[in-house]
């Protein structure tokens, strides 16, 4: 089954301690599409301007992505530029210009709307509820944000989350949106906002998989060259949802291992600026490192 992704396709600006890039491809929805593409069919909705390079939809376009949903409005892409310290943990946000992000009314192509996976990447949780809405019988829904939308959006994305299956958040969101210090108190308070689950993503230090059963727990990958953890929180999603809707399930162990998924996914992102590492792999180097994985965490 193909998964529906709406979110940002930006340009990005960024600098870690190890270099930097400057209006290099990213945004939420277009780690997240790349992502999944390797496990299925990928239905991409985002709007870029007339300044966005054609080689970034050619790349797009030869992952298989569907970018009948992707609108090419008058006016400048949207644009985040972020700085990251010695620990390239959270990144310091200089500067975000929504450009056409602002004005976005997306109108979803009439096969999209058929979609049983929706993936509502990091975007105005207004446009992700406008997006959902399209969409006739999704059989999961999961929904990324980030502290850009918790400060200025929290009403908005608060009446969201009651719709969500899965509501993804790293940790100092979790921490921002509840008031909570402690992580475990921070994931239980989200999930009573109305997701049936919660995915509290920890970096380096891996997942937290909250659901009305219980907890889950998993270490991310250990990686001696990490250059850049831009858009790892998308890439996990989407290879978490792909992985779901290839196996076309949703119950909590098909989640468990969706997570292992999307944390072998994630290792891709960050080894390289930009999309440059995870837009060249092939599903071999998935299935190698998923056996690295396997081994590193079995007991
Ligand atoms: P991640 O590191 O997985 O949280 O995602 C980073 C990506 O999110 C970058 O490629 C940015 O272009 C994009 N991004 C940054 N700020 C926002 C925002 N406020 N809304 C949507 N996407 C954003």
């Amino acid at each position: 089954m193909s998964v529906l992704v709406v979110g940002s396709v930006a340009l990005d600006t960024i600098k870690t301690p190890l270099g930097s890039v400057k209006d290099a491809l990213g945004g939420s929805a277009t780690y997240s599409s790349v992502s999944a593409s390797f496990f299925g069919s990928v239905r991409l909705v985002a709007v870029i301007g007339k300044d966005f390079p054609s080689e970034h939809i050619n790349l797009l376009e030869k992952k298989r992505i569907d970018t009948k949903g992707l609108v090419i409005e008058n006016g400048k892409t949207f644009r985040w530029q972020g700085e990251y310290g010695w620990d390239l943990s959270n990144p310091r946000t200089i500067a975000t210009h929504l450009n056409v992000f602002a004005e976005f009314d997306p109108k979803l192509p009439k096969d999209y709307r058929d979609s049983k996976f929706v993936f509502l990447a990091n975007i105005d949780p207004d446009i992700q509820d406008r997006v959902l809405r399209q969409v006739a019988r999704p059989k999961l829904v999961a929904c990324d944000t980030m502290n850009y939308w918790i400060d200025n959006k929290r009403k908005a994305l608060l009446k969201l989350l009651p719709k969500i299956d899965v509501f993804l958040i790293n940790e100092s969101e979790a921490r921002e949106l509840t008031g909570e210090t402690n992580l475990l108190l921070a994931g239980r308070k989200v999930l009573k906002l109305g997701p049936k689950n919660v995915i509290v993503k920890k970096g380096e230090h891996g997942v937290l998989l909250f659901t009305n059963k219980g907890i889950f727990s998993t270490p991310a990958f250990i990686l001696e060259s990490v250059f850049d953890p831009t858009g790892a929180g998308d890439t996990f999603a989407g290879g978490f949802m792909g992985y779901l809707a290839k196996l076309g399930k949703c119950d909590q162990a098909s989640l468990r291992k969706a997570i292992v998924y999307g944390c072998v996914m994630a290792t891709f992102a960050v080894e390289d600026f930009s999309l440059r590492k995870l837009s060249s792999i092939n599903f071999g180097s998935i299935k190698k490192r998923l056996r690295q994985y396997k081994k590193l965490t079995t007991f």
